[in-house]
C-alpha cells in the first residue's frame, strides 16, 4: 500500500468524502462504450446530451446524475489526442511519400479534420461522463 508523501497516511481510493461508486454501474467497458454512444452510463435508455454538447442534468430514464459530472477539459484533450494522429498521418503522406493533394482536397481534408474533431469531441465527453458517473466523481459543491 503506496503511502502519501505530504500526509503520511496510506492512500486510499476512492478519497475519504467521495460519494461511493455507484453500485449498479456495468462494466467497465459497457460504461464507456455507452459513454461514447451518447447513451446513458447506467441504463442506456435515454440520450446523455441534449444538443451537441449540452448534458441533461439527470437521466431522463434512471435518474443518474450526468449534469454533475465534472468532465471540463479531458473530453477536448482526447479529441485532439486522436483527431491529430489522423493529421499526422496525413502530414507524413504529404512529406514522406509525396502526395500533393489539390486544392480542393485539402478544403476536403480541413473539412473532414472539423467533423472529426466535433464527432471526437462528443464521444470523449460522453466516455468521460461515463468513467465519472462509474467512479462517483461528482464536482464540489462550493460552500
Ligand atoms: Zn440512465
Amino acid at each position: 500500500m503506496a503511502i502519501h508523501e505530504l500526509t503520511n497516511q496510506p492512500e486510499i481510493w476512492p478519497p475519504p468524502g467521495l460519494l461511493p461508486a455507484a453500485p449498479d454501474m456495468p462494466g467497465w467497458g459497457i460504461t464507456i462504450w455507452r459513454g461514447v454512444c451518447g447513451r446513458c452510463p447506467r441504463c442506456a435508455e435515454a440520450p446523455i446530451f441534449n444538443g451537441y454538447l449540452k448534458v441533461h442534468a439527470k437521466c431522463l430514464h434512471c435518474d443518474a446524475a450526468l449534469g454533475d459530472m465534472p468532465s471540463d477539459d479531458a473530453p477536448p484533450y482526447i479529441a485532439m489526442l486522436v483527431v491529430l494522429h489522423i493529421l499526422a498521418f496525413i502530414v507524413v503522406m504529404i512529406f514522406r511519400f509525396g502526395w500533393q493533394p489539390s486544392a480542393f482536397e485539402y478544403g476536403a481534408l480541413l473539412v473532414l479534420l472539423v467533423v472529426a474533431c466535433m464527432v471526437a469531441l462528443r464521444m470523449a465527453k460522453g466516455a468521460t461522463i461515463g468513467i465519472l458517473l462509474k467512479l462517483g466523481l461528482t464536482r464540489p459543491v462550493l460552500p
